[in-house]
């Protein structure tokens, strides 16, 4: 057998089985089936298919071996070839069968049958969902134009084919979630160095600064494995963080800042590297622009003002500047992540980078690495004809509210309000794949308010979010390891997704949902292939490679590749100099050099509310998945040992959180591991959608608890800016 023969012929034996199942109505009959399936198989055979392929339950995007027993999926590990994870699953990762194998997919397609949240549903065919949702599609832009419809992807590999759909219809509304997790990154690195992430050389690095990046509980396979190398490697590693995470736990220092004062921690340590000349002259003459600018600006932001601000000592401040400044260029103050905290958070970004430049750590052995992107081998593109013009402006007020902000990243709390305004003008329909803005964005009642005014809302997702709870079509797609997405060049290896096995159920890749919603819009010619294959068959078309032999070897080697280094030390930015000054905030009238932005403290017996990740879950797309929560199973509001014994409260008591938008109930951790004018929850959890039969009203959601209070600058949701009362339920 080849593979491809294998995987049809197997997957005939699990597609009787899983046809008994109803979808989304009835799946428990889906339940039984698939443990007797598993059962039968364990005992048949003991030859293993190996089937390379590339994980998508996070977006890192590691390589994987699916070890694949007559059609039934036994066992997935890391496939040693791949940089993302050379060879290592995360947990997530590990439980990806469960993914697949869950009762909850959605199995055919299916349209809305009762009021809309109602969770009245009934199947269609493929041709009758995608026929009804091209015809709603047209309906908005005959009669209200192209810019009432509204599109939303998830960051995947087919999201560029989404992007086409998008551009080919000719709508401008674009929402992806990146306003509530690293606007603040990206445009203050953009308004540095002209690149919106640069990279980090953990291998060489002898001093890090971690200050929002917890690569502990937010796994990024293979920078989580290069940090526990640091860290035994004996590489100092400090953390920033109000809360004692389990990155704050492998630290040789654990800092507890109080929340959104991070800036004046960095404005402090550049007080000093300037004041004591501890900078690199030759590096800023060279490739900065604006060094005298920052010099005026740092002269008051000493130590002892930023202990006020921050409550480190001044000291240890002191400390740190001299430790940081004497393993340049090996020293990273590092990006960070998820930075939508605060509204200065941008500014906090932008210390953060004028802080590396300082030190010239820029492509050097141990520092920041230019974007990897200019060295990564170019796929095939498609032909297709030009776009229309986009009409109208953009709804998540992208440039014209925010100007700072990439036109690709998007506001998408923004989006929301103006649905609900109606202002600048009416949104009438949304098609979003795989992302989850109800369970998300701020203010969650506010967010299925604008659900319930739009015209019309279809979600391709492979299992109800709460989202695809409130849509009027479900286009279900088939899980990442039923399907092909489009290829993805890291370096100089290109990488393939692939089916392990054939879909169980009525179910598609994205990549013909979009063609075969393109071809009932007449829009078919964007996206000129015929299936999957015969698409990575063209983005292969470069090089000497077949399909075929991708798919059996699972990545190709691109031959005699050289990185282009050549390019280093372009820096795409107005001045093509890094920008200490950065001359668009100049052009704007803002204060051109990072500064201090004093963020708001919560009023009398109010605290902090921070949220962020564990290692067990992925933002909101896991917690259904009943392996991950035998091991993480709800999430925990933290607070202080000194707060619980002022409020009575005992770890696993219920407790009320409570905003200005919102009240949750949820299981109280008693810790020292968090400030005492903070309280932790992971997010994710709360899912309000009860197709998702594990993860129902398990835990709490933050979004109903979050405000929105967004960065003017950075678009960033200033997700902890919202304060909230504690109590004993
Ligand atoms: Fe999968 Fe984990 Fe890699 Fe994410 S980090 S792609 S979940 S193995």
């Amino acid at each position: 057998f080849s593979r491809r023969q294998f995987i049809k012929g197997a997957a005939a034996g699990a597609a009787l089985g899983v046809s008994a199942g109803l979808g989304f109505l009835a799946p428990d009959n889906m339940f039984a089936v698939e443990h007797s399936a598993l059962k039968t198989a364990a005992n048949e055979s003991s030859e293993l298919q190996k089937v390379t392929t590339i994980c998508e339950q996070c977006v890192w995007r590691c390589g994987v071996i699916a070890k694949v027993d007559n059609g039934i999926v036994k066992k997935l590990e890391g496939n040693p070839d791949h940089p993302n994870n050379v060879g290592k699953l995360c947990p997530r990762g590990n439980a990806g069968i469960e993914t697949l194998y869950s009762p909850d997919r959605i199995k055919f397609p299916l349209i809305r049958a009762g009021a809309r949240g109602s969770g009245l549903w009934r199947r269609a065919s493929w041709d009758e969902a995608l026929t009804y949702t091209a015809d709603q599609m047209k309906k908005i832009k005959d009669k209200y134009g192209a810019k009432a419809m509204m599109f939303n992807s998830t960051d995947n590999l087919s999201q560029p084919f989404f992007e086409i759909l998008l551009k080919a219809y000719g709508s401008p509304n674009y929402g992806t979630q990146r306003s509530l997790c690293f606007n603040a990154m990206t445009t203050g690195f953009l308004y540095t160095y002209g690149v919106p992430q640069p990279g980090t050389d953990y291998k060489n690095c002898k001093y890090m600064i971690f200050a929002g990046r917890n690569l502990a509980e937010g796994i990024s396979n293979n920078e989580t494995q290069e940090m526990i190398e640091m860290i035994a490697r004996g590489t100092k590693v400090v953390v920033l963080d109000p809360r004692f995470s389990k990155t704050a736990s492998k630290a040789t220092e654990w800092l507890p800042i109080r929340p959104g004062t991070d800036s004046a921690f960095f404005l402090a340590i550049i007080n000093i590297i300037i004041k004591e000349k501890l900078f690199k002259k030759d590096f800023i003459t060279t490739y900065t622009q604006g060094f005298d600018d920052l010099v005026q600006e740092v002269k008051d932001y000493t130590p002892k003002w930023a202990e006020q601000k921050c409550e480190i000592p001044a000291a240890t401040i002191e400390r740190i500047a001299r430790e940081f400044a004497a393993a340049a260029p090996a020293a990273i103050a590092h990006p960070n992540w998820r930075t939508s905290n605060f509204k200065n958070s941008f500014q906090t970004e932008r210390a953060i980078a004028v802080l590396n430049a300082l030190i010239g750590n820029w492509a050097q052995p141990g520092g920041l690495i230019p974007d990897q992107e200019i060295n990564t081998a170019k796929l095939g593109v498609l032909s297709h004809p030009p776009f229309p013009q986009a009409q109208g402006i953009r709804l998540d007020g992208v440039p014209w509210q925010y100007p700072l902000v990439p036109l690709s990243y998007g506001v998408i709390q923004t989006m929301r309000d103006n649905i609900l305004s109606g202002k600048p003008y009416e949104a009438k329909g949304w098609l979003i794949s795989r992302q989850n803005p109800i369970l998300s964005i701020p203010e969650r009642q506010k967010t299925i308010n604008a659900f319930m005014k739009l015209d019309f809302v279809a979600v391709i997702d492979i299992q109800a979010s709460d989202t695809a709870y409130y849509a009027d079509v479900i286009l279900p797609e088939s899980s990442y390891l039923e399907r092909y997405d489009g290829l993805i060049p890291i370096g100089s290896k290109i990488f393939i997704r692939q089916p392990v096995i054939e879909p169980l159920y009525d179910t598609k890749s994205s990549l013909m949902i979009y063609k075969e919603l393109a071809d009932k819009l007449g829009l078919g010619d964007f996206l000129p292939y015929k299936d999957e294959r015969d698409l990575l068959a063209k983005q292969l078309k470069p090089f000497s490679i077949t399909l075929d032999e991708l798919e059996k070897a699972g990545h190709y080697v691109v031959p005699n590749f050289k990185k282009d280094h050549s390019k280093d030390f372009e820096f795409q930015t107005s001045s093509g100099k890094i920008e200490i000054s950065s001359s668009i905030m100049a052009q704007m009238g803002k204060k051109a050099v990072p500064a201090w932005d004093e963020p708001p403290r919560p009023p009398k017996d109010h605290y902090y509310l921070l949220t962020g990740k564990t290692a067990q879950h992925t933002q909101m797309f896991t917690q259904n998945n009943r392996w991950l929560l035998e091991v993480f199973s709800e999430n925990r509001a933290w607070l202080h040992t000194s707060v619980a014994a002022k409020l009575g409260i005992k770890t696993d008591d219920d407790v009320v959180l409570e905003s200005d938008v919102g009240k949750v109930t949820i299981k109280a951790k008693v810790t020292e591991g968090i400030r005492p004018d903070c309280i932790f929850m992971v997010g994710g959890f709360g899912h309000v959608s009860k197709g998702l039969k594990s993860a129902y009203k398990l835990g709490a959601s933050d979004s109903a608890l979050h405000k929105t209070i967004t960065d003017p600058l950075s678009g960033s949701s200033a997700l902890s800016e919202t304060f909230v009362t504690v109590s004993k339920a």
